[in-house]
């Protein structure tokens, strides 16, 4: 506490500066940028005669703008959001059933994250859920919010490991900084394999608070697989879809078109032939 004796004094008085622990003073204070940048930008200002104030501003909103990209940096690193998904990549042309300045719009977030609303994506494998998921959540990220991209039976195993460990309250708290969290194949998910009411402990979580997004490739009467009961699987839709958009891409696979397309001798009409190959992931 400053007595009344200290007020008034120059407070700068005792200290005896060297030019030498500059360095060393910035690392202390968590300042990269202003480390690499003074001895530079302190040549330029006393060359042109800045007044000190001005050389001071720039150290510091160099070291702010450089500090917000290192952020972001850091969060597309924690999303681990699938390489080169990106909104720019994806053709909007061949779903017709995904309107792209909606999902623009949704891109730019704002109040649906606010609000915790959730998107809600079905289709069969191929056609583009999982690109669609992970380049609007790199969107985010790159507006600055937090984002996590997990298939879903993943994050279910950790979370029942969590539960077995009694540390499922602060994997909870660790999902709750999220502001979108990405489900990717919900459908895979299998109440028989394990017990998966913790996925509906984690919805109930973050119900109207923060943001889901979901892919399915089977449409809610076929829930009933995911969940330990009717009643719980009734209850986990019901919050679901409360605040939501929906998104139905029923288009033909982009893998299978693309194959096609790229198939020696193939013309236009093929690609509406079924093709005889699975996707991998059916
Ligand atoms: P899903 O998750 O629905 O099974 P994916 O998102 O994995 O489908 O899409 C399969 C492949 O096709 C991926 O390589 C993806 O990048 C690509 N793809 C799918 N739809 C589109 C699209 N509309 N524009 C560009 N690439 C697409
Ligand atoms: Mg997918």
């Amino acid at each position: 506490m400053m007595s009344t004796a200290d007020q008034g004094r120059d407070p700068i008085a005792p200290i005896t500066v060297d030019l030498a622990r500059l360095p060393e003073l910035l690392t202390a204070l968590r300042l990269p940028t202003i480390a690499r940048l003074w001895a530079q930008l302190a040549e330029r200002s006393d060359r042109e005669g800045w007044p000190a104030a001005r050389f001071l501003a720039t150290l510091l909103e160099l070291e702010l703008a450089e500090r917000y990209q290192r952020r972001i940096q850091r969060h597309l690193q924690e999303a681990e959001l699938p390489v080169g998904k990106s909104l720019t990549t994806f053709d909007f042309a061949s779903v017709p059933t995904v309107n792209m300045s909606q999902i623009n719009a949704l891109a730019a977030g704002g109040s649906w994250l606010d609000k915790g609303a959730n998107i809600l994506a079905f289709g069969p494998p191929g056609v583009g859920k999982s690109h669609l998921s992970a380049a609007l959540g790199r969107a985010l990220v790159e507006k600055g919010y937090r984002v996590l991209y997990t298939r879903t039976t993943d994050l279910v195993q950790r979370l029942q490991a969590a539960r077995r460990d009694l540390l499922l309250e602060s994997l909870m708290d660790k999902l709750d900084k999220y502001d979108l969290l990405i489900l990717d194949d919900i459908s895979y998910v299998r109440k028989d394999q394990a017990e998966t009411s913790v996925l509906f402990e984690l919805i109930s979580a973050r119900y109207e608070r923060r943001s889901l997004f979901i892919t399915a490739n089977k449409p809610f009467g076929q829930w009933d697989e995911i969940f330990p009961d009717k009643a719980m699987t009734v209850a986990a839709i019901d919050r679901l879809v409360h605040h939501a958009v929906i998104l139905e891409i029923n288009t033909e696979s982009y893998r299978r078109k693309t194959a096609v397309s790229r198939a020696p001798g193939s013309s236009s009409t093929s690609k509406t032939k079924k093709s005889t190959q699975d996707d991998s992931d059916e």
